[in-house]
């Protein structure tokens, strides 16, 4: 399958770089892995408001209703040249499917962030956001932003990669020849991936890309832009998944034999019970799509969400 690349902004020292307060990168197995199939926009905002490497501690600490950033050793204040970089640049960014933040750091934490109640950093307030991390989540509201912590987690994992490579996905439908017939073809294509995900949004955006009049081509992708987006926020239950599989299975029931089915079954019963991965499933019902020529089911993002190989990690 030909999968499109995504975007992802990801923090600096995750991608290798020697910025870290002591000089030194981060190496993560899974991020080194998914850049080789992505395009990566690296940023490291301590950097760019002009801290160098190395550089004294930073924290965040909470006063008067506000989230400040103070470099004790020094006294400086720096929390309004962190609002100003994060606002320029997250303003120029450009198109972007994702993002990939340093956990627990006082700019670019998406959560575990020590916030302190006093800027010597020795009276302890609660864990929250770095100030980087806390525009981007305001900003963009609907694009995945993980941490490299968060991303061990096998299914907090799989719902970025399904997030990041549909929404990469959406961009590279709509940015090439704008026709209705691509969006209905990619409409179809995620036929029962929006059905695991959100079945009132999968009939929402059907009814957006039926409701196409001639002429009127970028406000349905508008229209349809904001709802796939929305359509991905929850991760889709066990429940969800087993009825789309039971979707997908129907395909095959008058072609398989007793045994097949009922071997099938039982699979489904022990993903219930937490016994096997749901991919032991998604292989099985791929095998026979292959098998039985089912072109249609071949096509579906269900079965192929993402690029085979970030399944290893
Ligand atoms: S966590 Fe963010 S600010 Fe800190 S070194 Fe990494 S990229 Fe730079």
């Amino acid at each position: 399958m030909n999968f499109a690349t995504p975007t992802i902004c990801i923090s600096a020292c995750l991608a290798g770089e020697q910025v870290r307060y002591d000089g030194q990168a981060i190496h993560d197995d899974f991020v080194k892995l998914l850049l080789t199939f992505s395009n990566a926009v690296n940023v490291c905002p301590e950097l760019a408001i002009g801290l160098g490497v190395p550089r004294a501690r930073i924290l965040v600490y909470y006063h008067s209703s506000e989230f400040r950033l103070f470099q004790p050793a020094t006294g400086l204040d720096i929390t309004q040249q962190m609002k100003e970089f994060s606002d320029w640049f997250l303003s120029a960014i450009g198109a972007i499917d994702g993002f990939i933040l340093k956990a627990k750091s006082p700019s670019c934490g998406i959560s575990g962030t020590k916030i302190y109640k006093d800027s010597t950093g020795t009276i302890f307030h609660s864990r929250g956001k770095g100030l980087f991390a806390m525009r981007v989540l305001e900003r963009f509201e609907h694009i995945p932003a993980e941490d490299e912590g968060k991303l061990r987690d096998e299914s907090i994992r799989e719902h970025f990669l399904v997030r990041v490579f549909s929404f990469a996905d959406l961009r590279r439908t709509i940015s090439q020849q704008k026709t209705i017939g691509d969006l209905i073809e990619f409409h179809q294509n995620y036929k029962y991936l929006l059905m695991t995900y959100n079945q009132h949004k999968l009939r929402q955006l059907g009814k957006i890309v039926a409701s196409y009049q001639k002429g009127e081509i970028d406000s349905v992708i508008r229209e349809y832009t904001a709802a796939f987006y929305s359509a991905f926020k929850k991760k889709p239950s066990p429940k969800n998944h087993i009825n789309t599989i039971l979707h997908i299975f129907g395909y095959f029931s008058k072609s398989l034999t007793a045994d097949e089915k009922n071997h099938f079954l039982h699979l489904i019963e022990q993903y219930q019970e937490s016994k096997i991965r749901r991919k032991v499933l998604i292989d099985l019902l791929r095998n026979w799509a292959h098998r039985f020529g089912n072109s249609y089911l071949l096509s579906q993002k269900y079965l192929n969400p993402y690029p085979e190989e970030l399944h290893t990690l």
